[in-house]
């Protein structure tokens, strides 16, 4: 059975972002009641475009740095997917105060809030910096290295206080630990735009991209319908059939820490499409999807520089837990995500 969020009232954080606007079309097309809270630091209101007009959807421009305002916009809420946080490991290492009380106060507030609310799940943006410095591949939830940005802490702080949150106050949480996200609505543009659009916004304008390092560093690229798809699987699927299938996961995998069954729900998934790509390849592939709309792209070379601070050399999910447990199942591949990001950039930024 596929499940989703349906007739429910969802509160997305960080809505007016890339993820998060995605998330909340989807819900709105599912008939739920949504309230969307952002302060706008890097979402924008043209992302909510088409939810601004639906009368079920409520925009709170607001902090959550600020508890009154998360307690106030999580009133009645069923689940709360939790998006809002300041992205990008150079953004920490350059302003870390910044990154750890938006990501960790403001996350414990709207954690606290959605308890206080009693909402049915919480649902959290986790990420796959999270592995740290731990080589091997693929990543398994459940081995993880040293952090190495202060962004990386702060999420994995965040996994540390949701767990938490389950075994003292019994708020379900589920976070889902995104790989390089990609598609519709990314924004190019900034000092800390992730490597896809920002690679497309240079080859549609003729300008030749630079990569950090020489190429070889991988990426397990995810399609943003995947991510949608893992977000309703992760609020939806009901607590009993969650444990029925934890208990099956725990079972089939040595090193799996054991949960009891009267544990309250608190897993953390990777959220993937369970390949890599080199920054080369992924160079390679624009160049070729957007060829179709410019044959110029094509003889556009790329450039290359050092490596960055902070990033992982590889990054490659194991997507098992989430297929197991939440039935995840994504359908777009780095080429068909591509394909579809790269139609819609040639519509908006050319
Ligand atoms: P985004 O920057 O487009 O969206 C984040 C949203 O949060 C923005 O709309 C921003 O205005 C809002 N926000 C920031 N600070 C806030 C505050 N103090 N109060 C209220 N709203 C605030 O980024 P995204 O790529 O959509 O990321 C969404 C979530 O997914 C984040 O938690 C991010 O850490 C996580 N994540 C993203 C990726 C990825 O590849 N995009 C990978 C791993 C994890």
């Amino acid at each position: 059975m596929n499940y989703v969020v349906k007739h429910n009232k969802v509160l997305v954080t960080g809505g007016a972002g890339f993820i998060g606007s995605n998330l909340i079309d989807a819900l709105l097309a599912n008939e739920n009641t949504v309230v969307c809270l952002d302060n706008f630091a890097t979402g924008k209101i043209e992302n909510l475009e088409a939810a601004k007009s639906n009368p079920n959807f409520t925009l709170i421009e607001g902090d959550i740095r600020d508890r009154n305002t998360c307690i106030k916009a999580v009133e009645g809420c069923d689940y709360v997917l939790h998006q809002a946080a300041l992205g990008s490991v150079p953004r920490s290492i350059a302003d870390p105060i910044t990154s750890t009380e938006v990501n960790i106060v403001g996350f414990v507030n709207m954690l606290f809030a959605a308890k206080e609310a009693g909402v049915k799940r919480f649902v959290y943006a986790a990420s796959s910096s999270t592995y740290g410095d731990h080589k091997a591949l693929p990543k398994v939830e459940h081995v993880i290295g040293n952090s190495l940005s202060p962004y990386a802490i702060t999420k994995y702080v965040d996994e540390l206080f949701a767990k938490n949150f389950s075994d003292i106050y019994g708020i379900e949480t589920v976070g889902l630990r995104y790989f390089n996200v990609f598609g519709r609505r990314q924004d190019p543009n900034g000092a800390y735009a992730a490597v896809i659009p920002k690679f497309v916004s240079s080859l549609i304008k003729h300008e030749s991209p630079k990569i950090n390092g020489d190429g070889s560093y991988s990426r397990d690229f995810t399609y943003i319908d995947n991510v949608i798809q893992a977000n309703q699987l992760a609020a939806s699927v009901p607590t009993e059939i969650l444990k029925e299938r934890l208990k099956d996961y725990q079972n089939s995998l040595a090193g799996v820490p054991k949960v009891s069954e009267e544990a309250t729900i608190s897993e953390v998934f990777n959220v993937a499409y369970g390949e890599r790509a080199s920054l080369n390849d992924l160079a390679g592939a624009l160049k070729k999807g957007l060829s179709k709309y410019d044959s110029e792209i094509a003889n556009i070379a790329f450039q290359y520089g050092p490596n960055r601070a902070g990033d992982v050399p590889h990054s490659h999910a194991a997507i098992e837990k989430g297929k197991t447990i939440l039935g995840y199942a994504p359908k777009y591949s780095l080429e068909t995500g591509l394909k579809e990001a790269c139609e819609w950039y040639w519509g908006n930024l050319k």
